[in-house]
């Protein structure tokens, strides 16, 4: 018999957590067709609804049931690198409580794992029922990321995933605060096949991501990821002091051979603002950089737990 660990982080579930439950155990007879005894973890991610009551509802009628439960909310990146630390499956399947990722899925996605893949990951190719603004900042985000980072972070890739335990041990060796987990996946390498969706919406409850929330993880994935910014800041630098230097030479010139004086502050109150404009923006892109590195070096745990079983 091997183990196949399901890893589902929860945020304000409650309503949830039982319909998941459910939805998976239709998957019962491919369990016991390929000797797999599931092992369920529901990562608390400091809820305060009853989702805690209605995971131990389920752990009182079944054993295969488990909790992490944390002690505040750390968000969702620090509910999979705990319920991945946590699960001792062969494999490990990562998917989020609201029925976004349908369980049903698993079949197929064990049969690629079967012919050799490390890692069977989804992606959707529809963006039905998201508010369209949302839609184009996403696209431009992974343009953006894209075009920048060597490393690749598919446009419309969820969490849904399944994983065999080496390509988990591996993404767990990675043991960074600054968790963008899109970004660590693709990271390590192995063989991913993508399976592709059309996005199915939310059942129940609300997506706990506002706009504002996806704008600071879009910046911590492109600070994660990729130095590209301080690279611009720097050229930034360089094509300003070009800049100077050939205005400089103009006006020696200019009074040199015309007698020309040159005229007006207006013209200096537009190049300083405009400098001093540029020079906030690069010392903003080095002190992301460096708010990262100071969150780093704290060395400060992912997440705490409160109660586990
Ligand atoms: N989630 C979490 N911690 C958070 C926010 C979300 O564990 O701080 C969980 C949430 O309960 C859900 C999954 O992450 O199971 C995805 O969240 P959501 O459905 O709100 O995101 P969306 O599908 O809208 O991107
Ligand atoms: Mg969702």
């Amino acid at each position: 018999m091997q183990t196949i660990s399901i890893v589902v982080p929860c945020y304000n579930e409650e309503e949830n957590v039982r319909d998941f439950y459910d939805e998976l155990m239709k998957n019962e007879p491919f369990f016991a067709e390929n000797e797999l005894v599931p092992e369920i973890i529901y990562v608390d991610d400091g809820s305060s609804d009853g989702t805690v009551a209605e995971v131990k509802k389920l752990a009182a009628k079944d054993g295969h049931v488990h909790l992490i439960s944390f002690s505040r909310n750390f968000g969702k990146e620090a509910g999979i690198f705990a319920g991945l630390s946590r699960s001792t499956g062969d494999y490990v399947a990562l998917m989020d409580a609201d029925l976004q990722d349908p369980p049903a899925l698993l079949p197929e996605m064990f049969g690629y794992i079967r012919d050799g893949y490390d890692s069977v990951a989804t992606r959707r190719v529809s963006r039905k029922g998201e508010p369209p603004i949302r839609s184009f900042f996403a696209r431009q985000f992974y343009k953006l990321i894209n075009r920048m980072s060597k490393t690749e972070i598919v446009d419309g890739a969820r969490d849904y995933r399944l994983m065999t335990r080496q390509f988990v041990d591996s993404v767990l060796s990675m043991g960074e605060y600054n968790r963008f987990t899109k970004g660590i996946f693709s990271w390590v390498g192995f063989e991913t096949k993508w399976l592709e969706y059309e996005n199915i919406e939310r059942t129940k409850g609300e997506t706990k991501w506002s706009f504002w929330k996806l704008f600071i993880y879009a910046i911590d994935g492109i600070v994660a990821f990729t130095t590209a910014p301080l690279a611009i800041a720097s050229f930034l630098g360089v094509l300003f002091c070009v800049l100077a230097f050939v205005l400089i030479v103009v006006t020696i010139i200019r009074k040199l051979v015309f007698g020309d004086p040159t005229s007006g502050w207006p013209s200096l109150v537009c190049i300083i603002s405009l400098v001093s404009g540029v020079q906030l923006f690069c010392i903003g892109i080095i002190g992301q950089y460096m708010s990262k590195t100071y969150m780093e070096v704290k060395n400060r745990p992912i997440y705490l737990v409160k109660e586990e079983f």
